[in-house]
């Protein structure tokens, strides 16, 4: 998790600090030598990190290929900024003037926040509190402007290895072409549900994911579609916890092996749990990734145990990287949705 840091002390301190495109450009002249141009940068010298001290004269170390927090134009680098109000970059390269550490400029590669897109683009798509936007679109920005670390996962509204996301984390799904006014890839501006609305991760109507047909639903979108189970739909007359423990994709056909309550005995309570729970996203307490990483990882441990025999991992609950808290708040409540779709249970 990253902390919010104090920019340095006794390094000259930028009153505006960076430039960036579509914003208004910083005055070069702010600084001594100005901010380098592309061939004043190639003749600096080149180094692998870098450290910045805050307040309390503690060093913080930022090296090429970090993801680092950036104090926006117009801030002064010791105002207190919520997390999600930082600019973020990667750090591509670090070289300084004269080998001087007061005139050390970094190369960043900026993900931009919703709130800093084309003002055309702005309002058309749910872009949530802490999600950026990948960018080609590079700058030079002083080792000043840079307070601290920042954890940036990309996001795969698809994928079931998506990893959970906490709230501290930032993330992307989209590209933004800063030149063009362009977002992308353009398939993923729709969402698979009834409504074709795009996944909110800030909304409260949180999403179901059909990993057979790798389509996500609104709750709200199946309620007002009656897509809830009722006897007559059960045709093959399976318990929906069991039906919910073989759906695991396209990768892992499902079995149609009955097993018998031994065969479930010797398993961990927690992870049958987690195996018979509906995979959801959204929502405070499923948060942006949602649970499908752990609840496919536990149907995949429990389809090896029940039809190969292997042994459930003892460190299973750091596999599916969750502790004991986090999976019970995880197992989502059943609320007896199935797929518009496939009409399995989601
Ligand atoms: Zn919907
Ligand atoms: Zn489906």
């Amino acid at each position: 998790m990253p902390k919010r840091r104090r920019a340095a002390l006794g390094m000259p301190k930028p009153k505006k600090n960076v430039r960036k495109e579509s914003e208004s450009r910083a005055d070069s002249s702010e600084f001594e030598y100005g901010i380098p141009t592309k061939r004043d940068y190639q003749r600096m010298h080149p180094y692998s990190s870098f450290a910045v001290k805050d307040d309390d004269d503690e060093a913080h170390f930022f090296r090429v290929g970090n993801n680092a927090l950036i104090v926006p134009e117009g801030c002064n680098p010791e105002d207190r900024l919520e997390l999600h109000k930082h600019w973020v970059g990667k750090i591509l390269e670090i070289r300084a003037r004269d080998k001087d550490p007061s005139e050390v400029w970094v190369r960043v590669q900026w993900y931009w926040a919703a709130s800093q897109i084309s003002s055309k683009l702005k309002g058309k798509l749910p872009l949530g509190r802490m999600e950026l936007l990948h960018s080609k679109s590079e700058d030079f920005v002083h080792s000043t402007c840079f307070q601290g670390l920042a954890d940036v996962v990309s996001f795969d509204e698809d994928s079931v290895t998506q990893q959970y996301i906490d709230g501290e984390t930032f993330y992307w799904r989209f590209e933004y072409d800063p030149a063009k006014e362009r977002i992308s890839p353009k398939t993923k501006l729709k969402a698979s549900c009834l409504c074709k609305l795009p996944y909110n991760p800030d909304d409260d109507d949180i999403m179901h994911f059909c990993i057979s047909c790798q389509k996500s639903y609104h709750e709200s979108c199946l309620d007002k579609h009656g897509s809830i189970e009722n006897e007559s739909r059960n045709s093959d007359d399976l318990p929906r916890d069991i039906r919910f423990e073989r759906i695991l994709g396209v990768r892992y056909p499902k079995q149609l092996t009955s097993f018998s309550e031994s065969d479930y005995s010797s398993l961990p309570q927690d992870l049958l749990r987690l195996a018979r729970s509906p995979i959801v996203r959204g929502g405070p307490e499923h948060g942006v990734a949602g649970n499908v990483f752990p609840i496919v990882q536990a149907r995949i441990y429990i389809h090896d145990a029940l039809l190969e025999h292997k042994p459930i991992p003892d460190n299973w609950k750091d596999e599916v990287s969750a502790n004991l808290s986090v999976v019970q708040a995880w197992i989502a409540e059943d609320n007896d949705y199935l797929c518009p779709n496939c009409h399995e249970v989601i």
